[in-house]
């Protein structure tokens, strides 16, 4: 079967110009496509740009460099208006702080409709709020909640609500932003089971952004490691948790508490030592075995493949 890949992100840069000739590198040369259908996890420490990838893909800022393909339409062209809205209609974001995500003068009602007034999908009054209505069943809220105002409900009703908001236009590919991050742990598996069915439900093609290694890989099929502004491994999700390569790949998954404690015990944490690197070489990004890249230079390459070999 072809690859059917419904994002493409070809070299992507986000530079933030700050102060006096100085600049953040906040994205600089991402490459990764995702499949249709398919849950793609994004993981690094905060600060690594993930926000930025996510943000620059679906236009909330222009790229300073690259490429974003959609259906294998260039998106940072140049498009008309009318070419942007049926675009932004098609990919849609949720954020990770549902609270200040959501405008708190605002009913639920007119909040879920924004989108449905936009696109101008709803022919009246009433069949807006039917949709509205719908949608809060679909994220497993109630229709008597339209009428209310987000301050009156749990975060994790609120990031539910932020889900009904994004699915109105009927989305194909959503970029969740550490949509469970400031919730309740005892609440973020609801949250993303939701987010699972949805996908089930709706054939729908995600990018899930997070900051640990832990949830990523129960939601994603592959996952694409950054650190300061680089993707430094990519592979299925398996593969990454039980081959790791990148050393700053090897930190994040020593960092993971099991709920095992004879493992605890003796775990280890790994520390990222980015000098480690040969820095005389600018590290590309390369497939150690089959679908699985590492960012890396020639040395390591090699070296990496015969350990990759011996496994
Ligand atoms: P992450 O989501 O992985 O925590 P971000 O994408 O938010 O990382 O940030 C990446 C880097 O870019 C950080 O150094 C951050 O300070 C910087 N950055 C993000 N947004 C801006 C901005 N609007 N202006 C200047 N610098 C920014
Ligand atoms: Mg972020």
């Amino acid at each position: 079967m072809a690859e059917d890949k419904l994002l493409e992100v070809i070299n992507l840069q986000k530079h933030f110009d700050v102060g006096r000739n100085k600049t953040v590198k906040a994205v600089d040369g991402v490459s990764f496509d995702i499949l249709r259908g398919e849950t793609f996890g994004l993981v690094g420490e905060s600060g690594s740009g993930k926000s930025t990838t996510g943000r620059t893909i679906i236009r909330l800022y222009d790229a300073t460099g690259g490429e974003v393909k959609f259906n294998g339409e260039d998106v940072h062209g140049k498009k008309s208006k009318k070419e942007l809205l049926k675009f932004n209609r098609k990919m849609q974001m949720i954020f990770q702080d549902p609270s200040s995500s959501l405008n708190p003068r605002m009913t639920v009602l007119d909040i879920i409709a924004e989108g449905l007034d936009v696109h101008k999908l709803v022919k009246n009054e009433k069949e807006r709020k039917e949709r509205v209505e719908e949608l809060l069943e679909v994220v497993g809220l109630n229709r008597e909640h339209a009428t209310r105002f987000p301050h009156e409900f749990s975060g994790g009703q609120r990031q539910r609500i932020g889900i009904a908001r994004a699915l109105a236009v009927e989305p194909e590919f959503i970029i969740a932003d550490e949509p469970i991050s400031a919730l309740d742990v005892s609440i973020q598996a609801q949250v993303v089971n939701l987010l699972k069915r949805l996908q089930k439900d709706r054939g729908l093609t995600y990018l899930f952004i997070a900051h640990d290694l832990s949830m990523v890989k129960y939601i994603s099929d592959r996952i694409g490691v950054m650190y300061l502004g680089n993707l430094v491994e990519l592979a299925d999700s398996e593969e990454l948790y039980n081959n790791p390569i990148h050393p700053y790949t090897k930190s994040l998954l020593s960092a993971i508490p099991l709920p095992d404690p004879e493992y605890e015990r003796n775990r280890k944490r790994i520390t990222y030592d980015p000098t480690v690197h040969d820095s005389s070489e600018v590290p590309e990004f390369r497939e150690v075995s089959p679908r699985h890249w590492v960012r890396c230079t020639t040395k390591e390459f090699e070296q990496y493949k015969k350990e990759a070999a011996q496994k």
